[in-house]
């Protein structure tokens, strides 16, 4: 059942925030099933919050149907799913129309056969690849606002290092923005030495800054990291020293230290003449409690029989949001394969993530 999703799923063309038809297909395949379907559409993101049965042991499902835009290259069309030596190729195969339909599948084959004493629930957005204010962060202020409750859910991301079900992703790296400006004297080059170039001082520091050793990792998290995405001096003359020069680093950081430490030791590091400003995005965090962990790591080995890698390996997902209200996990494709031109996933590791995603409701009642 999921290459029928997935290729009707695919055949959306949802470049963030564009989702409003795959929703609606989304909910319309679960009406089916018996959820009750909460269209929350927010700005020109749409959302759905889907709800089968009202219990308080809720388990849910959660992901988006936007993609990243097609880009050039395609030997194949992006938004026609097709098959090549157990391949899919289109756009969102991985990230993450592949993983979803693996799970709308196994909701569908569970819910046909078995009358659970649990609810199970749907949570989308079209807005995760860009992580707006729309989507689910603001679902998940409505479901606080509505006092709706999930006790555990599963984001069907596209987020393994390893092979599809080989890992679950249980938290994530904090992530700062560090924009640094250095000011000095503008002058002729041939009075740079009187005067003194500020670039030459820059670029020392932030040499020294780049390979910076932070700490050796934590028992969830890999070392913290700093690494350069711009240096910028905008000038287009040969024979003037510029005032001004900036440089851009975002830095992905673990438990060892919080916004305020990591932003003090950087300001302490500072030279007289470089000014720096912060953008903070998330702090690192782990999703969800031990026994959560410990039911989906065992519903994975009992599927698969390879105990899975717990980490937090990767970049943001949704997973920042959901894990405000309750346990969050990420369990999907292997993320190499993600937003890439030629975006594929291989049917068998979507026939593994159906297995998977079956193996959890089947355990959650018990
Ligand atoms: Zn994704």
């Amino acid at each position: 059942m999921y290459l029928k999703l997935l290729e009707d799923l695919v055949s959306f063309k949802t470049v963030t925030p564009e989702g409003g038809d795959a929703i609606n297909y989304c909910a319309s395949f679960l009406e089916k099933l018996g959820f009750k379907c909460l269209k929350l559409n927010f700005g020109n993101v749409s959302n759905l919050y889907a709800k089968y049965g009202n219990f308080a042991k809720n388990i849910c499902f959660a992901g988006h149907v936007d993609v990243v835009p097609p880009m050039d290259g395609w030997h194949t069309n992006p938004f026609i799913l097709t098959h090549r030596d157990g391949k899919l190729y289109g756009r969102g195969t991985n990230d993450m129309k592949g993983p979803l339909s693996s799970a709308l599948s196994a909701i569908a084959k569970f819910l046909n056969a078995n009358i659970p004493d649990f609810s199970v629930s749907v949570l989308l957005t079209s807005d995760e690849e860009v992580m707006g204010d729309d989507g689910t962060s603001r679902v998940v202020d409505w479901l606080v606002g509505h006092n709706e409750k999930i006790a555990g859910c599963v984001l069907c991301e596209s987020c393994s290092p390893k092979r599809a079900g080989e890992y679950i992703k249980i938290g994530c790296r904090g992530s700062l923005n560090v924009d640094f400006t250095s000011t000095g004297a503008q002058c002729h080059v041939v009075n740079g030495k009187q005067y003194g170039n500020h670039l030459h001082d820059f670029a020392t520091f932030l040499s020294q800054f780049a390979n910076t050793s932070l700490d050796e990792g934590s028992a969830n998290f890999a070392p913290s990291d700093i690494e350069m995405t711009s240096i910028d001096v905008g000038n287009g003359t040969r024979n003037v020293i510029p005032s001004t020069a900036t440089a851009k680093f975002n830095i992905r950081f673990n438990d060892n230290w919080s916004f305020d430490t990591l932003e003090n030791l950087i300001i302490n590091k500072l030279p007289q003449n470089v000014s720096v400003k912060f953008k903070r995005f998330t702090a690192p965090f782990i999703g969800a409690n031990e026994e959560f962990i410990r039911f989906c790591t065992s519903a994975v080995t009992k599927t698969i029989g390879v105990v899975p890698e717990c980490g937090t390996y990767g970049g943001n997902s949704d997973a920042v949001s959901i894990h405000r209200i309750t346990n969050v996990v990420e369990i999907g494709t292997p993320i190499a394969n993600a937003h890439i031109v030629n975006e594929w996933c291989s049917i068998e590791e979507l026939r593994v993530l159906e297995s998977i995603y079956h193996s959890i409701l089947s355990s959650w009642g018990n």
